[in-house]
């Protein structure tokens, strides 16, 4: 599934195709992926220049200078082909630029989305209401952190993963930042200290940029004519290493399932 890294990589890989061109051809291919495609995508897209690409947590934004945003998540599949050899089954969304590009938003399992938003409305986007600071952003810090964990006795692991507390961190960068950080998942949130906590924030950093600055890599060995941006293969440190050497050297990775959710982490190094 992508998390945080896959759209930041696919973010920064459709920049050069998309910055500052006009959008010559906008053609959804069917009328729905989780929800439906707004009917008015193609006549309000098409002719309009795209000014800047960001990311908010784990959407990717396209804005023009029609001051329409198009927002795009890539749910459990999704994937922007750039230049595609020909169109398939799962290309649900093509676009073409004055540059003589072509984009192509794959996505199989159909868990993604696309909505397009005015741009002053971007903030009461539903998928952005309420959303803690991004955690790559100025806004995560130890003593936030520690404000928001105060008095809660649910694992740190759980409150990681809520979306209020932290925008855009998903399972798997929650398992290695926990391991990175020698924190034990299921520890009361509350109970985690300043010193575990600026650890904490350190390690969610760094293995998030670890992780965009491995696809970036890939993007480049493989973003030629049939390329696929979005998804790579990282070594991690745990997550998916059940029964492995830990990276501290003292202990093996263990699988624990909470909540349908899978923990990897190490009892040796990890308290
Ligand atoms: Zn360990």
């Amino acid at each position: 599934m992508p998390e945080l890294p896959e759209v930041e990589t696919t973010v920064r890989g459709l920049r050069p195709v998309l910055e500052g061109r006009r959008l010559t051809l906008v053609e959804p291919r069917r009328p729905d992926l989780r929800r439906p495609i707004p009917v008015d995508l193609r006549q309000r897209l098409t002719g309009a220049t795209v000014t800047t690409l960001d990311r908010r947590a784990k959407y990717g934004l396209i804005h023009t200078d029609r001051n329409d945003t198009l927002v795009f998540h890539l749910g459990m599949s999704g994937r922007w082909r750039v230049d595609p050899d020909e169109l398939g089954t799962h290309d649900h969304l093509v676009l073409e630029t004055d540059a003589g590009r072509q984009l192509a938003l794959n996505d199989a399992r159909r868990f993604g989305s696309l909505d397009l938003l005015a741009r002053d409305a971007l903030d009461g986007f539903a998928g952005f209401r309420g959303l803690g600071p991004e955690p790559l952003g100025p806004g995560l810090t130890a003593p936030y952190l520690l404000a928001r964990f105060a008095g809660r006795v649910a694992p740190v692991k759980l409150l990681l993963l809520d979306q209020r507390i932290v925008a855009g961190l998903g399972n798997i960068y929650v398992c290695e930042a926990l391991n990175l950080s020698r924190i034990l998942p299921r520890a009361p949130a509350g109970a985690v200290g300043l010193p575990a906590l600026k650890r904490l924030v350190k390690a969610v950093r760094t293995v998030l940029e670890a992780a965009i600055a491995a696809g970036g890599s890939t993007l480049r060995d493989y973003a030629r004519p049939d390329g696929e941006l979005g998804y790579f293969s990282k070594q991690f440190r745990v997550y998916g290493r059940e029964g492995l050497p830990c990276p501290c050297g003292r202990g093996l990775v263990e699988r624990q399932v909470d909540g349908g959710r899978s923990t990897f982490w190490c009892r040796a190094c990890q308290r």
